[in-house]
């Protein structure tokens, strides 16, 4: 068991990760995945490893340079994640644990906890005192068309996926159900279709849309309207019947909770990096079990599947491979489910020729 492990540095390193499919949204396209990929050594002899995305390559600098610059802070301080994450919010009290610090600091997080857990020769999940399970997971597509949504709809349902996501907010509602309508074809009755917004409509149009897809059998209804405005996500969950779902863009609890208090959805998903890695993840998941509310992740499968596990009120695990080709695997998909295994930590090992392809 260990004893005083002491951090010993950090390091940043920033990579441009090519996708299979770019993520094309309604507000926009990621046509790579931008990753700042982090590491903590300790005097134990273990590191822990995370990354964070940047969502634009833009970003991915200034990010990496925030982890550097928080390296002489948390060198030799104790590998207690609570305790850092405590340090690292009174310290970013002023200026406010948003934007590029709350992806510094949330990565710094993982890394943490991944360090900690390995320290103690567990798995993520079993540190936090739960077991890996087999957790249901839905194949994470994008704003496609009909063709190539089509396609990938049907490989998802023969690798045995059970549910599907699509960003849909067409120009037009009709293409929108067009779309919706040619994935139900091609993946038939029994495989659930979430559909994703990203935030493109008004809440009228919002709410006038939703009534026309409630009677195409969509399971859930994510991010209508904008994402802060919980009101108007409100209006549209009280004028609809299908579930509303949003999460990922909720920075921290705080924000959360706000969203809660305006009963703005029936569904949430927060992302590991927004809402404050580990540490930040473990109270969402207090606040949805408080509320009975089906929690899934954004992103960051590897990571989100060891919390899923010990999240109370679990829903999907959301697969979209945004690392895949710089990581070693770390899930499996079968029948429609994830599944992990038990390396200590949460089972992120960099394949250091890809990164080195891939650094920026
Ligand atoms: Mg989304």
């Amino acid at each position: 068991m260990k004893h005083d492990i002491k951090i010993t540095g950090l390091r940043a390193r920033s990579v441009n990760v090519p996708l299979e499919y770019p993520v094309k949204t309604a507000v926009g396209t990621v046509a790579t995945s931008p990753l700042v990929l982090i590491d903590l050594t300790t005097d134990a002899g273990t590191t822990g490893s995370a990354y964070v995305f940047t969502y634009t390559p833009l970003a991915l600098k200034s990010v990496q340079k925030m982890v550097e610059d928080l390296a002489v802070v948390v060198t030799g301080m104790e590998l207690a994640p609570v305790a850092i994450d405590q340090l690292l919010q009174s310290r970013f009290r002023l200026i406010g644990n948003t934007g590029i610090v709350r992806m510094a600091t949330a990565g710094i997080d993982m890394a943490a906890w991944d360090a900690l857990a390995k320290a103690c020769n567990l798995p993520l999940v079993e540190l936090l005192g739960g077991k890996a399970r087999p957790l249901r997971a839905y194949d994470s597509h994008s704003m496609d068309g009909v063709e190539l949504g089509t396609r990938r709809a049907r490989g998802a349902a023969e690798a045995g996926f059970n549910a599907i996501k699509t960003k849909i907010g067409y120009s037009t509602l009709q293409e929108d159900i067009s779309v919706v309508r040619a994935i139900r074809e091609a993946v038939g009755s029994n495989v659930e279709i979430f559909v994703d917004y990203n935030q493109g409509l008004t809440v009228p149009e919002a709410i006038r849309r939703g009534r026309a897809l409630e009677q195409e059998g969509i399971a859930w209804l994510e991010e209508p309207t904008l994402q802060h405005d919980y009101e108007g996500h409100a209006s549209v969950r009280n004028a609809l019947n299908v579930p509303v779902q949003m999460g990922e863009n909720w920075c921290g609890t705080e924000d959360m909770g706000k969203a809660l208090d305006a009963r703005a959805c029936d569904l949430c998903m927060p992302d590991l990096m927004k809402i404050g890695g580990v540490t930040g993840w473990l109270r969402a998941s207090a606040l949805a079990e408080q509320r009975g509310l089906p929690m899934s992740n954004h992103i960051f499968q590897e990571f989100s599947a060891h919390l899923l596990a010990v999240t109370p009120t679990r829903h999907w695990l959301e697969r979209m491979d945004l690392a895949g080709p710089i990581l070693e695997p770390v899930l499996a998909f079968k029948d429609g489910m994830a599944i992990f295994g038990d390396a200590p930590g949460a089972g992120i090992v960099w394949r250091e020729d890809q990164v080195e392809r891939f650094t920026v």
